[in-house]
């Protein structure tokens, strides 16, 4: 068993952004930078009242600002952004699947892959204390050990399981009672713009918990360079308890 790896913040990977090719018998009089993805949401908002000639001449970060405004969000449900998190922990992705409106998950699992060489996350609020570190990391250690011995016990408690697949999924399953809520773990995530904005409003804000505060405010980072439009509304400061925080423009369009 080699020494964990130890995350202090999540690692992000933007997998896919929509591709937007707009039909020629309907041409929109785009104003204004934009991507694929704004321009998607643009067109299919435009197309409800046929106002591809753009008669308020709106570039298109003015046109969605207005769809956030007026609480059309809707058309924001055609634009989906899928993200790879790594370097986040069990109990953050316990959190985050409770996002199901317009979700879709792909989660590393623990029933097939030997966590034998699992890596962990620091909380946020044991982070930089070196005491508190200490005896954190004593404990995960441990029950990483236990973990190891306890695979084999089980792989040796159902030899007579012929399938050695099923037999180590069976040990493996059973295993992971003792690793903790701090395990590290991996997940695919995508969501249209609007389902995000929901996501981030919640768990970027003071009251949600560290981890997946820290999550939320990346992510929005990441989202807010993709496509302005759709983000620019959420402000980052530093809260109360000196870390960062997000707050919202338009609530729940
Ligand atoms: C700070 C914080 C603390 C929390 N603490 C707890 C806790 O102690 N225990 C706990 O169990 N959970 C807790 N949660 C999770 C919370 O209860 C929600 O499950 C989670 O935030 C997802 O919210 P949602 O259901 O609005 O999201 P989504 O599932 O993404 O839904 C988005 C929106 O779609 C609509 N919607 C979705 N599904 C339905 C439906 N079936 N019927 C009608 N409308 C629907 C609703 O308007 C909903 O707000 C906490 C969340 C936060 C942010």
């Amino acid at each position: 068993m080699s020494t964990p790896h130890y995350y202090a913040a999540p690692v992000l990977s933007l997998l896919s952004r929509p591709s937007f090719t707009g039909p020629e018998h309907l041409p929109v009089s785009w104003i204004g930078e934009s991507t694929d993805g704004e321009r998607l949401a643009e067109f299919a908002g435009r197309l409800c009242y046929m106002s591809q000639h753009n008669p308020a001449k709106r570039a298109t970060r003015e046109y969605l600002e207005n769809i956030k405004k007026q609480g059309h969000g809707s058309v924001l449900e055609h634009a989906n952004y899928s993200i790879l998190f790594e370097g986040v922990s069990r109990s953050l992705t316990h959190e985050l699947v409770r996002h199901r409106a317009g979700f879709a998950y792909s989660q590393l699992s623990q029933r097939y892959v030997d966590e034998s060489e699992a890596n962990f996350v620091v909380p946020p609020a044991v982070l930089g204390d070196a005491a508190l570190e200490a005896t954190w990391r004593a404990q995960v250690e441990q029950a990483q050990e236990v973990y190891v011995s306890l695979v084999a016990q089980l792989m040796e408690r159902y030899g007579w399981v012929a399938d050695k697949v099923h037999r180590r999924k069976m040990a493996r399953e059973a295993a992971r009672a003792v690793l903790p809520n701090a395990t590290e773990t991996k997940i695919v995530v995508t969501a249209n713009a609007r389902a995000w904005r929901t996501m981030l409003e919640l768990r970027s804000s003071e009251g949600a918990e560290l981890e997946i505060r820290r999550m939320a405010i990346a992510t929005l980072r990441l989202l807010q360079t993709e496509a302005p439009g759709f983000f620019s509304d959420f402000e980052i400061y530093t809260g109360e308890d000196r870390r960062e925080a997000a707050r919202i423009g338009f609530h729940k369009v």
